[in-house]
Protein backbone atom coordinates (compact mmCIF):
# COMPACT_ATOMS: atom_id res chain seq x y z
CA UNK A 1 0.00 0.00 0.00
CA UNK A 2 2.67 2.30 1.09
CA UNK A 3 4.58 2.37 -2.20
CA UNK A 4 1.54 3.61 -4.43
CA UNK A 5 1.42 6.98 -1.65
CA UNK A 6 3.34 10.10 -1.48
CA UNK A 7 5.44 9.22 1.54
CA UNK A 8 8.30 10.21 2.88
CA UNK A 9 10.46 7.34 4.98
CA UNK A 10 11.33 10.12 7.45
CA UNK A 11 7.60 10.67 8.46
CA UNK A 12 6.24 7.36 8.35
CA UNK A 13 5.81 6.09 11.84
CA UNK A 14 7.73 3.65 12.02
CA UNK A 15 11.14 2.55 12.43
CA UNK A 16 12.57 -0.14 9.96
CA UNK A 17 15.91 -1.63 9.46
CA UNK A 18 18.73 -0.12 7.99
CA UNK A 19 18.12 -2.21 4.54
CA UNK A 20 14.68 -1.45 4.25
CA UNK A 21 14.92 1.84 5.36
CA UNK A 22 17.40 2.51 2.43
CA UNK A 23 15.22 0.25 0.03
CA UNK A 24 11.88 2.71 0.53
CA UNK A 25 14.14 5.82 0.48
CA UNK A 26 15.26 4.82 -3.43
CA UNK A 27 12.04 3.93 -4.12
CA UNK A 28 10.59 7.72 -2.57
CA UNK A 29 13.15 8.78 -4.82
CA UNK A 30 11.96 7.37 -7.93
CA UNK A 31 8.10 7.12 -7.79
CA UNK A 32 5.65 9.27 -9.13
CA UNK A 33 2.93 9.78 -6.15
CA UNK A 34 5.94 11.31 -4.17
CA UNK A 35 6.57 13.86 -7.04
CA UNK A 36 2.63 15.45 -6.28
CA UNK A 37 3.54 18.80 -5.18
CA UNK A 38 0.74 20.89 -3.40
CA UNK A 39 -0.86 23.01 -5.13
CA UNK A 40 -4.66 23.12 -5.90
CA UNK A 41 -6.02 20.19 -6.70
CA UNK A 42 -8.19 19.49 -9.62
CA UNK A 43 -10.28 16.53 -10.62
CA UNK A 44 -7.55 14.15 -11.74
CA UNK A 45 -5.24 14.84 -8.71
CA UNK A 46 -7.91 14.42 -5.92
CA UNK A 47 -8.76 11.30 -7.53
CA UNK A 48 -5.58 10.06 -7.58
CA UNK A 49 -3.59 11.51 -4.41
CA UNK A 50 -4.07 8.43 -1.50
CA UNK A 51 -4.74 10.61 1.51
CA UNK A 52 -2.89 8.24 3.64
CA UNK A 53 1.29 8.35 4.31
CA UNK A 54 1.17 10.95 2.60
CA UNK A 55 4.09 12.93 3.18
CA UNK A 56 2.09 16.19 3.33
CA UNK A 57 -0.70 15.03 5.01
CA UNK A 58 1.04 15.05 8.38
CA UNK A 59 0.09 15.31 12.22
CA UNK A 60 2.69 15.87 14.82
CA UNK A 61 5.14 15.81 11.37
CA UNK A 62 4.39 12.11 10.82
CA UNK A 63 2.00 10.80 7.66
CA UNK A 64 -1.05 8.88 8.91
CA UNK A 65 -2.66 5.64 8.07
CA UNK A 66 -5.84 4.67 9.95
CA UNK A 67 -7.14 1.71 8.66
CA UNK A 68 -10.61 1.49 9.82
CA UNK A 69 -10.96 4.36 7.86
CA UNK A 70 -9.52 2.86 4.86
CA UNK A 71 -11.45 -0.44 5.22
CA UNK A 72 -14.41 2.18 5.23
CA UNK A 73 -13.65 3.51 1.68
CA UNK A 74 -11.00 6.47 2.24
CA UNK A 75 -8.26 5.91 0.03
CA UNK A 76 -7.93 8.97 -2.38
CA UNK A 77 -8.12 12.72 -1.62
CA UNK A 78 -11.47 12.56 -3.38
CA UNK A 79 -12.97 10.21 -0.31
CA UNK A 80 -13.23 13.12 2.27
CA UNK A 81 -16.33 14.75 0.08
CA UNK A 82 -19.55 13.29 -0.44
CA UNK A 83 -21.82 12.85 -4.00
CA UNK A 84 -22.56 16.30 -3.34
CA UNK A 85 -19.42 17.82 -3.13
CA UNK A 86 -19.34 18.30 0.35
CA UNK A 87 -16.78 17.87 3.24
CA UNK A 88 -17.88 14.11 4.17
CA UNK A 89 -17.74 15.28 7.79
CA UNK A 90 -20.33 17.56 7.24
CA UNK A 91 -22.95 14.93 6.69
CA UNK A 92 -25.74 14.43 9.78
CA UNK A 93 -24.42 11.75 11.77
CA UNK A 94 -27.96 9.98 10.92
CA UNK A 95 -26.44 9.18 7.66
CA UNK A 96 -22.88 8.81 8.50
CA UNK A 97 -21.45 5.10 8.31
CA UNK A 98 -18.66 6.19 10.61
CA UNK A 99 -18.08 5.71 13.78
CA UNK A 100 -17.71 8.94 16.32
CA UNK A 101 -14.24 8.23 17.18
CA UNK A 102 -13.65 7.97 13.08
CA UNK A 103 -15.36 10.87 12.44
CA UNK A 104 -13.03 12.37 14.76
CA UNK A 105 -10.16 11.17 13.00
CA UNK A 106 -11.52 12.19 9.39
CA UNK A 107 -11.86 15.76 11.01
CA UNK A 108 -8.15 15.27 11.93
CA UNK A 109 -7.24 14.41 8.17
CA UNK A 110 -9.02 17.01 6.75
CA UNK A 111 -7.35 19.63 9.16
CA UNK A 112 -3.99 18.19 8.34
CA UNK A 113 -4.57 18.76 4.71
CA UNK A 114 -2.51 21.64 3.21
CA UNK A 115 -4.15 24.64 2.41
CA UNK A 116 -4.39 24.57 -0.79
CA UNK A 117 -6.02 20.95 -0.89
CA UNK A 118 -8.13 21.64 2.10
CA UNK A 119 -9.60 24.38 -0.11
CA UNK A 120 -9.90 23.12 -3.31
CA UNK A 121 -11.25 19.98 -2.12
CA UNK A 122 -14.96 20.50 -2.84
CA UNK A 123 -14.04 23.14 -5.79
CA UNK A 124 -13.43 20.08 -8.10
CA UNK A 125 -16.78 19.29 -9.57
CA UNK A 126 -18.10 15.85 -9.82
CA UNK A 127 -16.77 13.18 -8.11
CA UNK A 128 -14.80 10.32 -10.55
CA UNK A 129 -16.47 7.05 -10.38
CA UNK A 130 -13.22 5.12 -10.93
CA UNK A 131 -12.88 2.50 -8.56
CA UNK A 132 -9.41 2.57 -6.31
CA UNK A 133 -7.19 0.03 -7.33
CA UNK A 134 -3.95 -0.12 -6.03
CA UNK A 135 -1.61 -1.40 -8.33
CA UNK A 136 -2.47 1.39 -10.93
CA UNK A 137 -1.18 3.75 -8.57
CA UNK A 138 2.16 2.34 -8.02
CA UNK A 139 4.07 4.63 -10.54
CA UNK A 140 7.59 5.28 -11.33
CA UNK A 141 9.10 8.00 -12.83
CA UNK A 142 11.06 6.90 -15.06
CA UNK A 143 13.21 9.61 -17.93
CA UNK A 144 10.46 12.29 -17.27
CA UNK A 145 7.80 9.62 -17.96
CA UNK A 146 5.25 8.21 -15.14
CA UNK A 147 5.27 4.23 -15.56
CA UNK A 148 3.22 1.53 -13.79
CA UNK A 149 5.47 -0.43 -12.20
CA UNK A 150 4.06 -3.87 -13.64
CA UNK A 151 4.68 -2.14 -16.67
CA UNK A 152 7.96 -0.57 -16.33
CA UNK A 153 11.51 -2.63 -17.39
CA UNK A 154 14.33 -3.58 -14.93
CA UNK A 155 16.53 -2.21 -17.37
CA UNK A 156 15.34 1.02 -17.34
CA UNK A 157 14.51 1.05 -13.66
CA UNK A 158 18.49 0.14 -13.16
CA UNK A 159 19.49 2.60 -15.70
CA UNK A 160 17.95 5.13 -14.18
CA UNK A 161 18.85 4.74 -10.44
CA UNK A 162 22.36 3.89 -11.59
CA UNK A 163 22.37 7.34 -13.11
CA UNK A 164 21.67 9.24 -10.07
CA UNK A 165 24.01 6.80 -7.53
CA UNK A 166 26.81 6.40 -10.01
CA UNK A 167 29.91 7.15 -7.96
CA UNK A 168 33.73 6.67 -8.63
CA UNK A 169 34.39 2.86 -8.18
CA UNK A 170 36.30 2.17 -4.29
CA UNK A 171 39.34 1.09 -5.93
CA UNK A 172 39.61 3.81 -7.87
CA UNK A 173 39.08 6.55 -5.18
CA UNK A 174 41.16 4.50 -2.80
CA UNK A 175 44.13 4.11 -5.67
CA UNK A 176 43.48 8.43 -6.04
CA UNK A 177 43.95 8.90 -2.78
CA UNK A 178 47.19 7.07 -2.48
CA UNK A 179 48.51 8.59 -5.30
CA UNK A 180 47.19 12.04 -4.97
CA UNK A 181 50.44 13.75 -6.66
CA UNK A 182 49.36 11.98 -9.85
CA UNK A 183 46.68 12.52 -12.35
CA UNK A 184 45.31 9.06 -12.90
CA UNK A 185 43.38 8.93 -16.23
CA UNK A 186 41.49 6.07 -15.73
CA UNK A 187 39.77 5.80 -18.76
CA UNK A 188 43.00 5.93 -20.79
CA UNK A 189 44.24 3.24 -17.62
CA UNK A 190 41.15 1.07 -17.68
CA UNK A 191 41.35 0.76 -21.92
CA UNK A 192 45.04 -0.63 -22.37
CA UNK A 193 44.79 -3.85 -21.61
CA UNK A 194 42.23 -3.54 -24.39
CA UNK A 195 44.73 -1.64 -27.18
CA UNK A 196 47.79 -3.74 -26.00
CA UNK A 197 46.89 -7.48 -26.02
CA UNK A 198 43.82 -9.47 -27.14
CA UNK A 199 44.19 -12.17 -24.35
CA UNK A 200 40.96 -11.76 -22.62
CA UNK A 201 42.57 -13.57 -19.62
CA UNK A 202 45.22 -11.41 -19.18
CA UNK A 203 43.00 -8.73 -19.24
CA UNK A 204 40.79 -10.12 -16.53
CA UNK A 205 44.07 -9.97 -14.65
CA UNK A 206 44.58 -6.48 -14.94
CA UNK A 207 40.79 -5.95 -14.43
CA UNK A 208 41.39 -7.77 -11.06
CA UNK A 209 44.54 -4.88 -10.44
CA UNK A 210 42.71 -1.94 -11.19
CA UNK A 211 39.47 -2.93 -8.86
CA UNK A 212 41.21 -4.75 -6.12
CA UNK A 213 39.89 -8.03 -6.41
CA UNK A 214 42.87 -9.95 -6.44
CA UNK A 215 43.20 -12.09 -3.55
CA UNK A 216 46.32 -11.39 -1.46
CA UNK A 217 47.01 -13.15 2.28
CA UNK A 218 46.70 -9.75 3.35
CA UNK A 219 42.91 -10.20 2.32
CA UNK A 220 42.85 -14.26 3.12
CA UNK A 221 44.13 -13.88 6.61
CA UNK A 222 41.15 -11.00 7.18
CA UNK A 223 38.52 -13.41 6.21
CA UNK A 224 39.96 -16.09 8.44
CA UNK A 225 41.42 -18.19 5.14
CA UNK A 226 44.68 -18.05 6.25
CA UNK A 227 46.67 -17.76 9.37
CA UNK A 228 49.21 -15.35 8.27
CA UNK A 229 49.09 -12.20 6.30
CA UNK A 230 52.24 -12.42 5.46
CA UNK A 231 54.36 -12.25 1.70
CA UNK A 232 54.47 -15.67 0.49
CA UNK A 233 57.74 -14.39 -1.15
CA UNK A 234 59.66 -12.58 1.77
CA UNK A 235 57.57 -13.05 4.90
CA UNK A 236 58.42 -10.14 6.19
CA UNK A 237 55.69 -7.72 5.52
CA UNK A 238 51.62 -7.98 5.31
CA UNK A 239 51.11 -9.40 1.63
CA UNK A 240 48.67 -6.26 -0.33
CA UNK A 241 48.33 -6.11 -3.61
CA UNK A 242 50.79 -2.86 -3.40
CA UNK A 243 53.45 -4.88 -1.30
CA UNK A 244 53.39 -7.73 -4.03
CA UNK A 245 53.71 -5.84 -7.16
CA UNK A 246 55.95 -3.82 -6.21
CA UNK A 247 57.73 -3.20 -2.28
CA UNK A 248 58.68 -6.62 -1.79
CA UNK A 249 62.42 -6.96 -1.87
CA UNK A 250 62.09 -9.95 -4.24
CA UNK A 251 59.53 -8.11 -6.62
CA UNK A 252 62.04 -5.10 -6.89
CA UNK A 253 64.67 -7.76 -7.76
CA UNK A 254 62.52 -8.81 -10.96
CA UNK A 255 61.78 -5.34 -11.74
CA UNK A 256 65.24 -4.47 -11.67
CA UNK A 257 66.14 -7.39 -13.78
CA UNK A 258 62.79 -6.28 -16.41
CA UNK A 259 64.32 -2.72 -16.65
CA UNK A 260 67.71 -3.99 -17.18
CA UNK A 261 66.04 -5.92 -19.85
CA UNK A 262 63.88 -3.72 -21.57
CA UNK A 263 67.03 -1.17 -21.57
CA UNK A 264 69.68 -3.86 -23.06
CA UNK A 265 66.89 -4.90 -25.96
CA UNK A 266 66.56 -0.40 -26.77
CA UNK A 267 63.13 0.30 -25.18
CA UNK A 268 63.97 3.42 -23.56
CA UNK A 269 63.42 3.52 -19.85
CA UNK A 270 64.17 5.37 -16.63
CA UNK A 271 63.01 3.18 -14.54
CA UNK A 272 59.65 2.08 -13.64
CA UNK A 273 57.53 3.91 -11.13
CA UNK A 274 54.70 2.14 -8.47
CA UNK A 275 52.08 3.36 -10.84
CA UNK A 276 53.66 1.98 -13.75
CA UNK A 277 53.82 -1.77 -12.37
CA UNK A 278 50.13 -1.20 -10.84
CA UNK A 279 47.98 -0.03 -14.06
CA UNK A 280 50.69 0.29 -17.22
CA UNK A 281 52.29 3.82 -18.62
CA UNK A 282 49.65 5.04 -20.62
CA UNK A 283 50.40 8.07 -21.56
CA UNK A 284 54.01 6.96 -23.54
CA UNK A 285 54.25 6.72 -27.62
CA UNK A 286 57.16 4.37 -27.96
CA UNK A 287 57.18 1.10 -27.41
CA UNK A 288 53.81 1.99 -26.28
CA UNK A 289 52.61 -1.74 -27.05
CA UNK A 290 54.88 -3.93 -26.26
CA UNK A 291 56.08 -2.60 -22.85
CA UNK A 292 52.55 -2.12 -21.68
CA UNK A 293 51.98 -5.77 -23.05
CA UNK A 294 55.22 -6.93 -20.76
CA UNK A 295 53.95 -5.42 -17.70
CA UNK A 296 50.68 -7.06 -17.40
CA UNK A 297 52.17 -10.50 -18.13
CA UNK A 298 55.29 -9.37 -15.54
CA UNK A 299 52.68 -8.99 -13.04
CA UNK A 300 50.93 -12.63 -13.94
CA UNK A 301 54.12 -13.89 -13.48
CA UNK A 302 54.76 -12.43 -10.10
CA UNK A 303 50.93 -13.78 -9.31
CA UNK A 304 51.70 -16.93 -10.54
CA UNK A 305 54.79 -17.72 -8.47
CA UNK A 306 52.52 -16.82 -5.50
CA UNK A 307 50.22 -19.35 -6.16
CA UNK A 308 53.38 -21.68 -6.74
CA UNK A 309 54.99 -20.21 -3.58
CA UNK A 310 58.00 -19.76 -5.59
CA UNK A 311 59.88 -16.35 -6.02
CA UNK A 312 59.98 -14.05 -9.27
CA UNK A 313 62.51 -14.68 -11.57
CA UNK A 314 63.17 -12.95 -14.62
CA UNK A 315 64.39 -16.29 -16.68
CA UNK A 316 61.27 -17.87 -15.84
CA UNK A 317 59.27 -14.78 -17.11
CA UNK A 318 61.23 -14.74 -19.99
CA UNK A 319 60.55 -18.44 -21.02
CA UNK A 320 56.99 -17.56 -20.62
CA UNK A 321 57.24 -14.30 -22.81
CA UNK A 322 58.19 -16.73 -25.55
CA UNK A 323 54.67 -18.66 -25.40
CA UNK A 324 52.43 -14.70 -25.08
CA UNK A 325 54.37 -14.10 -28.29
CA UNK A 326 53.53 -17.65 -30.23
CA UNK A 327 50.27 -17.30 -29.03
CA UNK A 328 49.83 -14.08 -30.37
CA UNK A 329 51.16 -14.65 -33.38
CA UNK A 330 48.98 -17.29 -34.30
CA UNK A 331 45.79 -15.03 -33.42
CA UNK A 332 47.31 -12.25 -35.22
CA UNK A 333 48.07 -14.05 -38.55
CA UNK A 334 44.99 -15.35 -38.52
CA UNK A 335 43.59 -12.22 -38.35
CA UNK A 336 45.64 -11.19 -41.38
CA UNK A 337 47.71 -8.61 -38.94
CA UNK A 338 51.02 -10.34 -39.00
CA UNK A 339 52.55 -7.26 -40.13
CA UNK A 340 51.10 -5.17 -37.05
CA UNK A 341 52.16 -7.71 -34.89
CA UNK A 342 56.13 -7.96 -35.83
CA UNK A 343 56.06 -4.45 -35.50
CA UNK A 344 55.03 -4.49 -31.96
CA UNK A 345 57.47 -7.34 -31.31
CA UNK A 346 60.45 -6.27 -33.09
CA UNK A 347 62.63 -5.22 -30.31
CA UNK A 348 61.84 -8.51 -28.40
CA UNK A 349 62.41 -10.55 -31.99
CA UNK A 350 65.89 -8.50 -32.67
CA UNK A 351 67.29 -9.31 -28.99
CA UNK A 352 66.54 -12.55 -28.40
CA UNK A 353 69.15 -13.33 -27.01
CA UNK A 354 69.27 -10.94 -24.42
CA UNK A 355 68.12 -12.27 -21.70
ZN1 LIG B 1 57.33 -9.70 0.44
Amino acid sequence: MVLGCGFDIKKLPIKLPRFYEECFQIFAEHSAATTVSVQCLNNNTRADTIVWNNKHICVDNKSIFHRSLFQKGIITLEDLVSESNDLIVKQSSNNSHFTPIEVFLLMQVIDALPLQWRNSLALCGQKSDKTFVLKDHIKLRLKDQEVLIDKAASKDIYGEIRSKYETTPTAQAKYTEQYSSVCLEWKEIYNLSFKVLNDTKSREFQYKILNRYLTTNAFLHKIGLTASPLCTFCGAESESLEHLFITCPFTNNFWLDFIRWCRNVNIVLDGLSNIDKLFGIWNREDDFLLLNHLLIVAKKHIYECRKNSTCPSFKVFYKTLAYVYQLEAQVMKSNNKESSHNLKWRKYIDNLEQC
